[in-house]
C-alpha cells in the first residue's frame, strides 16, 4: 500500500490519518482534535478534501483579525471559521463535491472579510 502524505491539521497542527467509517467510507481525521473530512467512497478523494483545507489564502477575521481556517463543521459541512471568535460562514452545500463546497466557503469568507 502506498504511503499517503497527509498534511498536518489546519486547526491544531496535529497528525492526520486515514480512517474508515462503519459504512466502509474513507475519511481523513486529525488524531488530536475532531477535525475530519466528510466520508468519501475513494480514499484519494478524502485526501484531496483534507489537503483542500490548505489551498488558497484566507483573509483574517473581519471582527477580531485572527487567522481563519477552512473546516468541516460538526455535520461534515464545509465552512470557514475564525480561530478565536465564533465568526464563521454559513455551511456551503450547493456545489457538487465537498471540495467545491469548501472552495465556495472560502470565497464567501473572503467576500465577507472584504466588506468589513
Ligand atoms: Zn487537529
Ligand atoms: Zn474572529
Amino acid at each position: 500500500m502506498a504511503v499517503i502524505e497527509l498534511r498536518p491539521c489546519t486547526f491544531c497542527g496535529g497528525e492526520a490519518e486515514m480512517e474508515m467509517d462503519e459504512a466502509g467510507l474513507h475519511l481523513v481525521r486529525c488524531q488530536e482534535c475532531a477535525m475530519a473530512t466528510p466520508p468519501e467512497y475513494r480514499p484519494d478523494q478524502a485526501v484531496a478534501d483534507w489537503n483542500a483545507m490548505w489551498d488558497g489564502a484566507l483573509k483574517p477575521c473581519p471582527f477580531c483579525g485572527e487567522d481563519a481556517i477552512a473546516a468541516y463543521d460538526s455535520r461534515g459541512l464545509p465552512c470557514v471559521m475564525c480561530r478565536r471568535c465564533a465568526c464563521r460562514t454559513a455551511p456551503c452545500i450547493g456545489e457538487p463535491s465537498p471540495e467545491a463546497n469548501l472552495k465556495a466557503a472560502r470565497a464567501a469568507w473572503n467576500r465577507r472579510a472584504c466588506d468589513a
